[in-house]
C-alpha cells in the first residue's frame, strides 16, 4: 500500500444514527448534520447510507453544499441550510430546493422577495449569539413569518456537551418562551441535546458529530480507522536526534521508522511528541516534531518492519487525539486531509 489510507466504515455511521434516533420518542424525527461534506468523512457516501437507514432530512452549512447533497440524495430528502438566504443564493436555492433557515428580518426579507412561495424555516438565536433571530425581530416578523408557514423553527445549544451546565436550561426555557404555541415544527438540538433526554428533542433532532463516532456520544461505533505506510526505516544510536528543531534525542539504542503523512494531511503539528501509533496492539510513540508531510516513530517495541501504522484505530479515537491536541473531535476529522485514499466498508448494495 503506497497512500495513507482512512478507512470509513458506513455501517458504524448508521448504527450510531438509528442508536440516536432510538433515544428519542417517535414524535421526533432524527435528521443527520452532513455539512463540511459529512465532517470530512465523504457525503457522497455517508448520505446515501443514512437514506437507506431512514434519514430523510439533512443539514448542511451554506447552500452550495445543499446543492452538491442534492445531486447525491436526489428529489426526496429535505435539505436545510444554517446559514440561510444568503445574497446571490436565491438560484441555487430553488435549483437544488433547499430549505434555508432565516436569520434575520434581511434574510427573510430577500427571501420572500426572491423566491415567494418557496419551503423555508426560520433559526432564533436562544443565547448561542451566533445565528438567528434575536427575540426581538422574531418579535417584530413572527406573525408575518407564521402566516407563509414556515417548515421548521430551530435553535441551537451553546453547551449541549455538557450535560450539567446550566446553559441547557436557559436556552430551553428561552426557545419555549419564543416558540410555545406556534404550530410549526420545532428543533432544539444536535448530538448533545439528544443525550440530554426528551424536554430537549420537539419534533426534530439534527445530530452530526455523533453520527461520526464523536464525543458526546460516548457509546458511538468508532467509525473511522487511518493507516499511514511506512517509508524508510533506521537503526539511532543513543545522542542521534530526530527531526525539525532537534526535539528528540535517542536514550538509548532505537529503530525509527519515517512514516507517510503530516500536518498538511490533518496530523495536527500539536501532536508533535504525543500519540502513539500502533501495529496491531502494539503501541510505538511518534518521537519529534510532525512535518508537512512525514512522521518519525520509535518502533523498537516492533519485532518486524511494520508496512503501515495506524494513528486512528480502535485504541486511539479521535477524540483521544483531540484531547492530546488541546482540540475537539470535530476539527481531527475536518481536518483529515484530501491525500488519503479513503475506502468505504459497509455500503449498501446499490
Ligand atoms: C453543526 C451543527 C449541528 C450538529 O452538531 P453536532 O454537535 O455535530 O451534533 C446542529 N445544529 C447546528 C446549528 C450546527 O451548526
Amino acid at each position: 500500500m503506497a497512500r495513507a489510507s482512512l478507512d470509513i466504515d458506513l455501517s458504524a455511521i448508521c448504527a450510531n444514527w438509528r442508536a440516536l434516533d432510538a433515544m428519542s420518542g417517535p414524535q421526533t424525527r432524527t435528521a443527520a448534520t452532513i455539512k463540511a461534506d459529512a465532517y470530512g468523512l465523504g457525503a457522497a457516501k455517508a448520505a446515501p447510507a443514512l437514506m437507506d437507514a431512514g434519514v430523510r432530512a439533512f443539514f448542511v452549512a451554506i447552500a452550495e453544499e445543499g446543492a452538491t447533497l442534492r445531486r447525491i440524495v436526489g428529489p426526496e430528502p429535505r435539505i436545510h441550510v444554517y446559514s440561510g438566504h444568503m445574497a446571490g443564493d436565491a438560484g441555487l436555492i430553488r435549483g437544488a430546493q433547499l430549505i434555508p433557515m432565516l436569520n434575520s428580518i434581511e434574510q427573510m426579507t430577500r427571501h420572500f422577495e426572491t423566491l415567494p412561495g418557496h419551503p423555508f424555516g426560520v433559526q432564533l438565536d436562544s443565547g448561542m449569539n451566533r445565528l438567528g433571530m434575536e427575540a426581538g425581530e422574531w418579535g417584530a416578523v413572527a406573525a408575518l413569518a407564521l402566516e407563509q408557514s414556515p417548515v421548521l423553527v430551530m435553535s441551537h445549544l451553546a453547551c449541549s456537551d455538557e450535560p450539567d451546565h446550566p446553559m441547557n436550561a436557559r436556552q430551553l426555557a428561552e426557545f419555549r418562551h419564543l416558540t410555545d404555541g406556534i404550530n410549526v415544527p420545532r428543533s432544539l438540538g444536535a448530538t448533545g441535546a439528544v443525550l440530554l433526554g426528551p424536554e430537549y428533542h420537539f419534533d426534530m433532532t439534527r445530530p452530526g458529530i455523533g453520527l461520526y463516532g464523536g464525543r458526546p456520544f460516548d457509546d458511538a461505533r468508532p467509525v473511522v480507522r487511518l493507516s499511514l505506510p511506512v517509508i524508510q526505516t533506521r537503526a539511532l544510536e543513543p545522542g542521534e536526534t530526530v527531526g525539525y528543531g532537534n526535539t528528540f534525542t535517542a536514550p538509548e539504542p532505537m529503530w525509527l521508522a519515517t512514516v507517510s503523512a503530516g500536518y498538511a494531511d490533518g496530523v495536527l503539528r500539536a501532536l508533535s511528541g504525543k500519540p502513539m501509533l500502533y501495529q496491531g496492539d502494539t503501541a510505538c510513540p511518534l518521537v519529534g516534531r510532525v512535518s508537512m508531510d512525514l512522521l518519525t516513530v520509535d518502533i523498537s517495541a516492533l519485532e518486524d518492519c511494520p508496512r503501515v501504522l495506524d494513528l486512528i484505530c480502535p485504541a486511539q479515537g479521535i477524540d483521544d487525539l483531540a484531547d492530546m491536541a488541546g482540540t475537539i473531535g470535530y476539527e481531527i476529522l475536518t481536518a483529515l486531509g484530501p491525500r488519503y485514499l479513503r475506502s468505504y466498508a459497509g455500503e449498501a448494495a446499490a
